[in-house]
């Protein structure tokens, strides 16, 4: 693609790849390849998701949703399919990719179809003051909402994204991760073989980086974005240039508390998924873990048993607990936080290593006697690491759990919800879920969204399909009654001093004010 413009530069075509192929991580199999699209491709197929568009925004929201239970039916019967080439492709296992994933869209869409005809109707303004106005939000489609998404859930979140943007009355040009580009192919054929949908309403563009930047410069009326912090910073720029909407869900370095009245049964149980679930590879995982002291040896037990006892292997197999790694390239900075945290102190529990032979496999890995001068405490793993660090107790958690730039997700265990709730507040995180772990991607009516460094903007619930309209703001009137408002020409020095007075009267306190204002 042309770099003109661009910060990153990136190769001439000429010496990139024409082809991607796609592989398993778990046996290094090649599954398929894929067409690295140039910039003209990219724009021809936002220009026919434009096209598409036209027609699918003047179908009232119901009848968009009662098309999109058509996919969402196609995906229930296919879902064995999916399930299948999600795991061969990302590498996690077939239960998680069900479960995370497929499960998740289904109930998903379903959300969104059903009910986004009330959460976008009109929306009235109460105006405390100027009672003969009228005011209400109108929600409008953008138009084309390109969609760049990692290969951690290469299902689950663009085709959440793409279900809102299209009740929002969008099309949807998504970009996949080059790591796992078959699994949106093969959302895109079923989506193609459903009655009733336009199929360039949903358009695949396939390619490394490049790709994701050129889509940003097609043309789109938002772009929504997840992945690196790194990558997202790009994203920002470019489509600041465009003067571009953007959505950033970044990358999150996860803190959980522990207090000394959680329940430690559950809470290890919570904590090892958390950490070990698609071998770490979530945005969400449990990155940091500040136990209070009373109980950390029986909860550190507790993890490191349980933690010995998973299967890791390849995700199509049976009794497979964790899956391969989808990025080689990321193995050198797992295998260095583990080196650096040993180095400095800490104690390798279990794991540590990548496991010999074909396929991508991190060992699940239990650090205690953990410090914050170790790198491990700071930089997303994204590997199936747990940090364990003994604290005091919670306030002292607190403190260093909120000493990041990293902000997404973050977890409180205690038995004592007024406790837990008041640890959750003063957590500085989009979302704190107590005595729990990950699970609200997958809840639709919640928003999911990053403070600090971890994304601008939100996703899912009602605030996320939101953001995918253009919202206008009308303003009528009650009653013709006047032919003229006070601030209108002409203006006077008599009428100046009287709404000097009225200011006075109004503003002043009393009795007047709080008649008018309520205080
Ligand atoms: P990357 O940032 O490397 O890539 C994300 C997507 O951006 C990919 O499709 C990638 O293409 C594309 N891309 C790369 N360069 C550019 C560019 N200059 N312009 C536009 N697009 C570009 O992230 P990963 O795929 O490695 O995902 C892992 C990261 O994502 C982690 O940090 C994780 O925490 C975060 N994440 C955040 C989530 C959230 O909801 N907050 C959820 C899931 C993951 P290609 O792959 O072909 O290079």
């Amino acid at each position: 693609m042309s770099a003109e413009g661009h910060v990153v530069q990136f190769a001439p075509r000429s010496e990139v790849p024409q082809y991607i192929e796609s592989q398993n991580p778990a046996t290094g199999e090649v599954l398929g390849r894929v067409p690295v699209l140039d910039d003209g491709e990219i724009k021809a197929a936002v220009a026919r998701a434009r096209e598409a568009q036209a027609r699918w925004k003047t179908l009232s929201v119901a009848e968009r949703g009662k098309r999109l239970l058509g996919f969402r039916n196609a995906l229930v019967e296919r879902q064995k399919e999916v399930c299948e080439i999600i795991s061969r492709e990302q590498g996690k296992t077939f239960f998680e990719a069900l479960s995370m994933e497929v499960l998740s869209v289904i109930d998903s869409v379903t959300y969104f179809a059903n009910n986004a005809a009330s959460i976008l109707a009109p929306e009235p303004i109460p105006l405390h003051l100027m009672k003969h106005k009228v005011s209400y939000l109108h929600f409008t489609p953008l138009g084309v909402v390109g969609i760049i998404a990692p290969w951690n859930f290469p299902f689950a979140i663009p085709t959440t994204d793409a279900a809102m943007a299209w009740m929002a009355g969008n099309a949807v040009v998504l970009k996949p991760s080059e790591m796992t580009p078959l699994i949106a192919l093969k959302t895109k054929e079923i989506w193609d073989s459903v009655a009733g949908l336009d199929p360039d309403l949903f358009q695949i563009v396939t390619g490394y980086g490049a790709a994701g930047a050129a889509l940003i410069d097609s043309g789109v009326d938002k772009v929504v974005f997840t992945g690196s912090t790194k990558t997202g910073r790009l994203v920002a720029e470019a489509c600041g240039r465009n003067l571009t909407p953007c959505t950033l869900e970044l990358g999150g370095k996860a803190p959980a508390i522990v207090c000394d009245d959680a329940d430690l049964e559950r809470a290890a149980g919570a904590l090892t998924w958390g950490a070990f679930a698609n071998s770490g590879q979530v945005c969400a995982s449990v990155e940091r873990v500040f136990v209070s002291e009373s109980v950390y040896e029986p909860l550190v037990e507790k993890i490191v048993a349980i933690a010995k006892s998973l299967r890791q292997g390849e995700g199509m197999k049976d009794d497979v607990d964790i899956g391969a790694l989808t990025f080689p390239p990321g193995i050198p900075r797992i295998e260095r936080l583990v080196a650096d945290a040993v180095a400095k102190g800490a104690t390798l529990r279990t794991g540590g290593k990548l496991k010999d032979g074909p396929g991508h496999f991190f060992e699940p890995t239990v650090l205690t006697n953990v410090t914050l001068d170790m790198e491990i405490m700071h930089t997303e793993s994204f590997g199936p690491l747990m940090p364990i660090m003994k604290v005091k107790d919670e306030h002292e958690a607190l403190r260093h759990a909120n000493n990041s730039d990293m902000a997404l997700l973050g977890y409180v265990f205690s038995k004592d919800h007024t406790r837990a709730r008041g640890i959750a507040e003063k957590l500085e995180v989009g979302t704190c879920m107590i005595n729990d772990v990950l699970a609200t991607h997958a809840f639709p009516e919640t928003p999911w969204h990053g403070l600090k460094k971890s994304g601008l903007g939100v996703t899912h619930s009602a605030a996320g399909l939101k953001a995918m309209c253009r919202m206008q703001h009308v303003s009528d009137s009650r009653v013709n009654l006047l032919t003229r408002e006070l601030w209108w020409y002409p203006y006077s020095k008599s009428f100046t001093d009287q709404m000097s007075s009225m200011v006075r009267a109004g503003f002043k306190g009393g009795a007047l004010t709080r008649l008018l204002f309520g205080g």
